[in-house]
């Protein structure tokens, strides 16, 4: 089968991918083989791709959107069988029984694995991924509107949660890619309105069009106080201004896996007043089961960009310029 893998991290422009042959994997005890449909194209494997993430594996595979087919399924697989239509996600494994596990927060498990990081993602024909940690997929939308749901959507959900926007509150997004295009539709729906921060106009628009009260450059003033924000742009910098916009009591959930440096913050200026300042790490099944479910009843829109398998490179390119707006998809 054909499958991408990060040879050598670097600048995206060097091109740090490369397509290599490599035999269908052999699913083991409890795992599906999956026959990947299209995986979407996030930030994490521009991380991993550009070396801000160290690889766990040698020429890993990324890619941890995938839609896939089950076209065998081991023993001791439980939940899904061969022909079934299945969505695998960042979470691949814990070891579900230390001290997180127990208290129901597996994404702090010190022993979790990740797809597409710790062992081989969906830039390829075939992966496999444990049945357990395998998602039902929400009717309603097309593979390439479904991929970005795994992780931007499902991510996103959870920092959503972490920022704690109480209904008919008001939340400040930074950042309006794959994930914020998402989670922004969610808490509209929840009653939370919404202003967004990014120096893109086109996301500006996409904002707009999808219900945001307002939408400005990223430094620019908030409109009003906000009781919740979400950092989504992995930018160090935009963590004072977004603690500033909080209104008393108010909480940032910083989203993503990887933040350059956080300029020094003032303690009077940005966090006295009972201002909180989270981050969010990873998910747990339960926050991704949960959002699927209300994407489907919200029926949410997704702005899905698709490349052809071949161009996972310029996928990744145009995701570090901004050449689109949404997610980026790709398509066996
Ligand atoms: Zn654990
Ligand atoms: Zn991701």
């Amino acid at each position: 089968m054909r499958a991408w893998v990060v040879h050598k991290p670097g600048p995206v422009a060097d091109g740090p991918l490369r397509l290599v042959e490599r035999p269908v994997p052999e699913p083991g005890p409890g795992q599906l083989l999956i026959r990947v449909l299209c995986c979407g194209v996030c930030r994490t494997d521009l991380h991993l791709a550009e070396g801000d993430l160290p690889p766990k594996a040698p020429d890993v595979t990324p890619g941890h959107e995938v839609v896939g087919e089950v076209v065998a399924a081991a023993p001791g697989t439980v939940r899904f069988r061969t022909g079934d239509r299945v969505g695998v996600a960042w979470l691949a494994g814990t070891d579900g029984a230390c001290r997180f596990c127990r208290q129901g927060l597996e994404n702090l498990c010190p022993n979790s694995i990740y797809t597409g990081w710790d062992i081989q993602g969906g830039y390829a024909e075939y992966l496999v991924a444990a049945d357990a940690y395998v998602y039902q997929l929400p009717a309603g939308f097309t593979d390439p509107q479904l991929a970005p749901l795994l992780c931007a959507g499902i991510i996103g959900y959870r920092a959503l949660h972490r920022a704690e926007a109480p209904p008919g509150g008001t939340l400040g997004i930074w950042g309006f890619g794959g994930s914020a295009h998402l989670v922004a539709q969610i808490a509209i729906a929840q009653g939370v309105t919404v202003h967004v921060f990014t120096r893109s106009q086109a996301d500006r628009e996409l904002a707009l069009g999808l219900g945001a009260a307002s939408a400005q450059d990223s430094f620019d003033p908030t409109p009003e106080p906000l009781n919740s924000a979400i950092l989504f742009a992995p930018v160090g910098t935009l963590v004072p201004p977004a603690l500033a916009a909080l209104d008393r009591g108010g909480t940032l959930a910083v989203a993503g896996i990887y933040l350059t440096d956080i300029p020094p913050l003032n303690y009077e200026k940005h966090l006295f007043q009972e201002r909180n300042l989270r981050s969010v790490t990873s998910n747990t099944r339960g926050d991704g089961e949960e959002f699927l479910r209300l994407a489907q009843r919200l029926r949410i829109e997704v702005d899905a960009h698709t490349y052809p398998f071949d161009r996972a490179q310029q996928a990744l390119a145009d995701l570090e310029a901004d050449r689109f707006s949404g997610a980026a998809v790709l398509t066996l």
